[in-house]
């Protein structure tokens, strides 16, 4: 029999993957003496099989959940169901990765008409009857959305108009009596839209409430929000039953939601909000603004003390930030929830660095903690300085995510999706924001709400996904019916531009100029480390000098990959290249190869200069050249004349060059096959430009590396290579001079994996084209797959889209077959990766794993690469350190310590080899010496470790 259910005390926080985030946390609270109301958790494989088991929960995991119950109600002495001493419970998803929002949660759970009545009959103050009404209501409310699949709106509409028939502006200020009808209302609404009673066994309500979790984990915006964030579908989520604690029972009592350090700014400072009288999501669903909590100090100040020194014991045993969720019921205090807090690109630097400094985390530790993914925002444009300034404000609300975002106005995720397909920057401005507007938010520049504070929808959403958000500014005179708003006196329409600023929560009409990000202070020191601990080097994709020098100042070693084409289509040179393609003779050809030739090499030598010595990867032209003939009469007419020829002759050189299938068409290095005078010509620029720059910077190593793409048979590749090196040669010898170059070939056909044994031996490097390796391992096209991978997600086929995570199975196994048979017939080739998965951090890993030697991607997401290369070493470090679990992975070793080892280990060796000689009793003696020599020395380590 499986154990699919424990107890609080029965679990700890290395137990996430079966508790899950939630339910692990909580027993880890538990553990160290936390006020933790005492429920249990049903692991994840029991959503697991309840998926296998079609969709049912099987009677073992429901008798054990009820065995759970009855533990409960021993611990707490209260009875599930009672009409004396009634237990109502929460009912709480918890997946291993913490998904905000994305599932549901069900409060007090096990109410039903009999026990709302003995409840009120056991305490005559009016206050507690209004509180029991209040529960009910919000009970019935959440059972009928999550378990029953009733819209919230029913209700909500209802709240409404009760709020509107007493005259009142908020739930708080309903009566009991108000809130005993509302309760009424709910029911009636609830058999109104399904038929049948409202369900009053508890046990029954539990069932259906387990079940509404676990199905919970399939809903659409679960699904889309584990596929931006990596999470794959078969962990399943837990789900939590514990007690109720009240947080609505009166003015004693309140929720609140905490950061031990600042989610935007990284400071170390308490931050938070409490809401007086509440319960739940009060506090992130703004249905009234929330106190921050240094006022909670002035009004509840033992539960703040409390929560206080809470806080101190969760960073000091979990040594990060924590994301805190809380309950003060009649002045006492009790913890919901506790994990890593979610934070800001600039705030998880900035942690980190603190962390380090205060002594609670290695350097190796603070690399690893920061998400790579989330570096992407800081690397995003800021405001300029100046514009900014000269800029005045409209209004302002909470800095909630930082960054600068402009863009036109939109009011709806709805349309900020549609804008931002049609290429439009677009500003989505909503009073506030719920789960469903993730793919609009997701869509959107930066997102600005009118209600809720820091810890709001909006603003927890907008942090993780790098979006900057300006949430709660309450002076916005908001029309959404209208699509408008005013503030500061300005109205702003649909469509009219806006600027938010997420640091400080400035908001301004108009479109403010923004500048680049630079690696500056902590993110700087952060990057230093990963760059200690990396082995994978990272080169980056830039066809520019103006790219190169950006990729240079972001940590670029050097360029994996310059796309050649892309310099023909510069105005100047586009009629050169289309006289080159509508040629009759070679001669022909040559001449206008002849023009292009000296534009190509100042290209070159601007790049070679940007790297200052570093390798440049140039890739030989690749397109179809039907990418590059004109369209449009006028341009063709040019072309004709310039050619000498009719524009009919010339239309029909073009037509000849259609081809049904482009994309595995006449391009790559079979242009070079058909027209070896491109190849020259290419050549003698890349030449030519290395022998200019070489001469001017004696102390660099200028040395090109040659690349041939779309190489499926060893012969292509020698047929240029000669080529290549027969126009390089001579060049040098021309010169005079001493040049390296290497002549390499991109590994993007399936047949080059295959028999890359054969082409390894004539070239220097490979360099994997996982763009169009993918494509063709997959047999589908990047440009139509969009179409119908949508469906694909939908019915679980992929978890994700493969050109945007490099697909290990497959593709993947491809690459790791190329190297095991490379490798080994040319000991000096080396081997990168330079498809858009080479920024990916995932796939940054898994290069690392496999042995490539760099990875290259574009400019802004040099950065992250080596992040990603250092986690990866760092976690291969651990692995190999002992395959004993997570705590197991904490014990890594640095390089020093290593080293101090490894002469220790040795010198034991020769102790031992010498006491081998001596008599048995001596050697004995030495070696049990030695013993015991070498466990105090292991146990001192590890008592340095701990601290
Ligand atoms: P989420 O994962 O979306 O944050 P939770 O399961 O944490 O959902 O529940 C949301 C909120 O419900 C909690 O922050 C807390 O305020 C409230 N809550 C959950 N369980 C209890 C409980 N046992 N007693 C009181 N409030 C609870
Ligand atoms: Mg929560
Ligand atoms: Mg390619």
């Amino acid at each position: 029999m499986s154990k699919w259910v424990y107890m609080f005390t029965e679990g700890n926080a290395g137990m996430r993957n079966l508790l899950g985030g939630k339910g692990a946390n909580l027993a880890e609270m538990t553990n160290i003496g936390l006020p933790v109301p005492q429920g249990f958790t049903i692991t994840t494989e029991a959503c697991t099989q309840y998926y296998k088991d079609g969709r049912k929960i099987n009677d073992e995991i429901m008798d054990q959940a009820m065995a759970g119950v009855k533990k409960m109600e021993e611990i707490n002495g209260k009875k599930f169901g009672d009409l004396k001493n009634p237990l109502l419970v929460s009912v709480r998803s918890g997946a291993r990765a913490s998904m905000p929002g994305m599932m549901d949660t069900i409060l007090n759970l096990g109410l039903n008409d009999e026990v709302v009545a003995a409840m009120i009959a056991g305490n005559p103050d009016p206050k507690f009857e209004r509180f029991v009404y209040d529960s009910y209501r919000r009970f019935i409310q959440m059972f009928s959305d999550v378990v029953m699949e009733v819209g919230k709106k029913y209700f909500e509409q209802l709240i409404d108009k009760m709020k509107d028939a007493k005259g009142v502006q908020y739930d708080v200020d309903l009566t009991a009596a108000d809130l005993k009808e509302l309760a009424e209302q709910f029911k009636a609404e609830y058999k109104k839209q399904l038929g049948e009673d409202f369900p009053s066994d508890p046990v029954v309500q539990l069932k259906l409430a387990i079940e509404a979790v676990f199905r919970s984990w399939d809903n659409p915006r679960a699904n889309v929000y584990r596929r931006d964030n990596d999470i794959p579908y078969s962990w399943g989520t837990a789900v939590n039953v514990m007690p109720m604690v009240f947080g609505n029972l009166n003015d004693e009592s309140g929720t609140g939601v905490a950061f031990t350090r600042d989610p935007a700014t990284g400071e170390k400072k308490l931050m938070g909000e409490f809401l007086k009288n509440a319960q739940g999501e009060d506090v992130v669903a703004g249905v009234r603004t929330p106190m921050p909590i240094s006022q909670m100090e002035q009004e509840f100040p033992e539960a703040y003390g409390e929560f206080t020194k809470v806080c101190d014991i969760l960073e000091n045993h979990y040594h990060d930030m924590h994301d805190i969720e809380f309950t003060v019921d009649n002045k006492t205090l009790y913890m919901l929830q506790c994990r890593n807090g979610t934070r800001t690109a600039q705030a998880a630097l900035k942690i980190a660095c603190a962390l380090v400094d205060e002594g609670h985390k290695t350097e190796a530790e603070a690399v690893a903690m920061i998400d790579p993914r989330n570096l992407d925002t800081l690397l995003h444009p800021q405001f300029d300085a100046a514009a900014l300034k000269a800029a005045t404000p409209l209004g302002k609300g909470l800095g909630a995510s930082p960054g600068a975002a402009c863009g036109k106005v939109v009011f709806s995720a709805d349309e900020a999706e549609a804008q931002a397909a049609k290429g439009e920057k677009v500003v989505l401005v909503r009073l506030e924001t719920s789960p469903e507007d993730i793919t609009g938010m997701k869509a959107a520049q930066g997102i600005l709400t009118v209600r809720g504070g820091m810890t709001s929808h909006a603003a927890v959403v907008a942090r993780g996904m790098g979006t900057c958000c300006v949430s709660g500014c309450g002076d916005i005179d908001m029309d959404e019916e209208n699509k408008k708003f005013v503030l500061g006196g300005v109205t702003f329409n649909e469509g009219s531009e806006i600027s938010i600023d997420g640091t400080t929560g400035n908001i301004y009409a108009g479109i403010i100029p923004t500048v680049d990000a630079t690696i500056a202070g902590e993110f700087g020191r952060v990057m230093a480390w990963a760059d200690k601990y990396r082995r994978l080097k990272v080169r980056t994709n830039a066809d520019t000098p103006t790219d190169a020098k950006k990729a240079r100042e972001l940590g670029a070693e050097g360029i994996g990959l310059c796309r050649t084409e892309h310099m023909f289509f510069e105005a100047d040179r586009i009629a050169a290249f289309r006289e080159m393609i509508c040629s009759d003779t070679v001669e022909e050809r040559e001449v206008a190869l002849d023009k292009i030739l000296p534009y190509q090499q100042g290209d070159f030598e601007q790049l070679f200069e940007a790297l200052e010595g570093n390798p440049v990867t140039i890739r030989f032209l690749d397109p179809p050249l039907h990418e590059f003939v004109p369209t449009e009469d006028a341009d063709i007419k040019k072309l004709a004349e310039a050619k000498n020829k009719s524009t009919d002759e010339i239309k029909r050189m073009i037509d000849s060059l259609h081809e049904f299938n482009p994309m595995m068409g006449h391009r790559g290095c079979r242009l070079a096959v058909t027209y070896p005078e491109i190849a020259k010509m290419q050549t003698k620029a890349v030449i030519r430009a290395a022998i200019n720059v070489q001469k001017k910077h004696s102390d660099w190593a200028v040395k090109p590396e040659i690349m041939i793409p779309l190489v499926c048979e060893v012969k292509e590749l020698e047929s240029i290579k000669k080529i290549v090196t027969d126009t390089a040669d001579a060049e040098i010898e021309a010169a005079g001079i001493k040049l390296d170059y290497e002549v390499g070939t991109m590994i993007e056909i399936p047949r080059a994996c295959l028999t890359a044994d054969e082409i390894a031996k004539n070239a220097d490097f490979f360099c994997f084209g996982t763009n169009d390796l993918t494509q063709m391992t997959f047999g589908f096209s990047r440009d139509d797959a969009g179409k119908f991978l949508q469906a694909y997600y939908e019915s679980k086929i992929f978890e994700n889209d493969p050109f945007a995570k490099l697909d290990q199975n497959g593709v993947g196994k491809l690459m790791e077959m190329t190297i095991k048979l490379g490798k080994p017939v040319n000991p000096k080739l080396h081997i990168g990766i330079c498809g858009e998965h080479g920024g990916d951090p995932s796939s940054v890993e898994f290069c690392h794993r496999i042995g490539l030697d760099y990875v290259s991607c574009s400019p802004f997401r040099v950065p992250i690469a080596r992040l990603a290369a250092a986690q990866a070493a760092i976690a291969e470090k651990a692995d190999k350190g002992c395959n004993c679990g997570d705590d197991a992975k904490k014990s890594f070793v640095d390089d020093e310590t290593k080293a101090k080892l490894e002469e220790a280990a040795k010198k034991a060796e020769e102790i031992a080899k010498e006491l081998a000689n001596q008599s048995a009793d001596v050697a004995k003696a030495g070696l049990e010496g030695l013993k015991a020599g070498f466990d105090a020395a292991v146990k001192a380590y590890k008592e340095t470790r701990n601290k």
